[in-house]
């Protein structure tokens, strides 16, 4: 029922035209098909991972296992009401043709961009990086273009910003360009998270004591450390009272098992996906407290693959306050924006801002901030774009029309 949603606009239901009604009717008629799951669909929206897992599991450590995506990249813990969601989101992708999968990209993430990029500049984009827009110029109720940090002024009828919505929104367009409404909307959205990452190099692959092996083997590519929901509520407790967890969970992936080309031979990458990591400490900086935070992980990975901490080559912490300053992630989140029921489909990020317009004329959103969120799927940006080409169809039969006399 909620996959088919993923690639369509969500109806706007500030805007009373009929583009909008016929696509509220269209969701109508979605649901009312799938209406025995609608009690479940409700379950999902609503419920903790922990209540919706026991639903279905009874061991510890099943559940243990599943629970992390639940809160992956939320501000919430494992009985946090909304976390099943968070779960589904994350089974909702696809990768190598298997549905619910996840893949890793040869070449690594950067590879993706370019693949992108490539197919862009094959269609005759000409893209600039290094380019931060600092405005996006509006008049008269319409954008007109953007202008750099450098002060170069690019104009244009349309612009599509896939960066935080509420940077584009409240600092890009500014206050004065919006109606009070979307302003407090967007001064209201969530943004919070509890992420860091501690990325390894090593010299060698983890050996772990629960299946022993030097070489690459099924325990490799990608393991969790999270024994059970007690111990992810454990590590939420930390959080919430502003501490990084003592004993985190851990999403690891080590993509060099899959791809040689990331590494010089023998060598790995061991990118450490933890949580929690509050964005603001309690007593304590994020200066002070970085490196402890990567000692404690390569000490708790130490206790499952003894020979780990003897074979950390180099190491990087990303913490919630870097990702705000590299990334543009505000408060860390790494979806630009919470996934929760009141951030989601025609309310992402705000209810006249979630179709991908905005009141400003010709300014779309495109990124994780919009429908339907985040991850690396494409899907926000594609709807995004059809929008965009939908608006531009729309506008040149007016034109033509506009020629016939009798005709507005
Ligand atoms: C640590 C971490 C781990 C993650 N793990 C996974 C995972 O395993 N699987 C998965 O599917 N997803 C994962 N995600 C989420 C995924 O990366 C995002 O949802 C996805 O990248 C969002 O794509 P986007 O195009 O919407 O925005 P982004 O990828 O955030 O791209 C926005 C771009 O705009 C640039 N920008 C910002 N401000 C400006 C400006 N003013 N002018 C010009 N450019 C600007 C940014 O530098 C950035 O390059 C992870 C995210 C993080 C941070």
């Amino acid at each position: 029922m909620v996959r088919p949603l993923l690639d369509q606009a969500p109806p706007n239901l500030d805007r009373r035209r009929p583009r909008e009604l016929g696509a509220l009717l269209g969701l109508g008629r979605h649901l009312l098909r799938h209406r025995s799951d609608l009690s479940e669909l409700a379950d999902i929206m609503t419920m903790s991972v922990s209540d919706f897992l026991d639903q279905w599991f009874e061991d510890p450590a099943v559940k243990g296992a599943l629970s992390p995506g639940g809160v992956i990249g939320a501000w919430a813990g494992p009985h946090s009401p909304g976390t099943a969601y968070v779960l589904l989101h994350h089974r909702l992708g696809e990768a190598g043709g298997q549905r619910g999968g996840w893949g890793f990209v040869k070449g690594g993430m950067g590879a993706l961009s370019e693949i992108l990029a490539s197919a862009a500049r094959s269609g005759g984009a000409e893209i600039r990086t290094g380019a931060r827009v600092s405005q996006i110029l509006v008049a008269e109720g319409r954008t007109r273009g953007v202008v750099l940090e450098d002060g170069t002024e690019l104009r244009s009828e349309s612009v599509i910003s896939a960066i935080h919505p509420r940077t584009t929104l409240l600092d890009l367009v500014g206050r004065q360009h919006l109606p009070a409404r979307l302003v407090g909307e967007m001064e209201r959205y969530r943004s919070r998270s509890g992420s860091a990452k501690v990325n390894l190099a090593l010299a060698e692959l983890p050996n772990f004591r629960a299946l022993p092996s030097s070489d690459a083997g099924p325990q490799h590519p990608e393991f969790i450390i999270n024994p059970s929901i007690d111990y992810l509520h454990r590590a939420w407790d930390d959080a919430v009272s502003g501490h990084w967890s003592r004993e985190p969970m851990m999403d690891c992936v080590i993509p060099t098992t899959k791809d040689r080309t990331l590494a010089p031979a023998g060598r790995h990458i061991l990118s450490c996906f933890v949580q929690y990591a509050p964005y603001q400490l309690q007593g304590a900086t994020w200066e002070q407290e970085r490196e402890k935070l990567a000692d404690r992980v390569v000490e708790l990975l130490g206790t499952y693959a003894p020979n780990l901490p003897g074979a950390v080559l180099h190491r990087q912490v990303v913490t919630p306050p870097d990702m705000e300053q590299e990334y543009g992630l505000l408060g860390g989140n790494i979806f630009h924006g919470e996934m929760s029921l009141d951030q989601l489909f025609f309310l992402r990020p705000a209810s006249q801002a979630g179709s991908y317009r905005t009141p400003v004329a010709g300014l779309y959103l495109g990124g994780s901030g919009t429908h339907p969120g985040g991850g690396v799927m494409g899907a926000p940006g594609r709807n995004a774009a059809r929008t965009v080409l939908s608006d531009l169809r729309r506008r040149n039969w007016s034109a033509r029309l506009g020629r016939f006399p009798g005709v507005g």
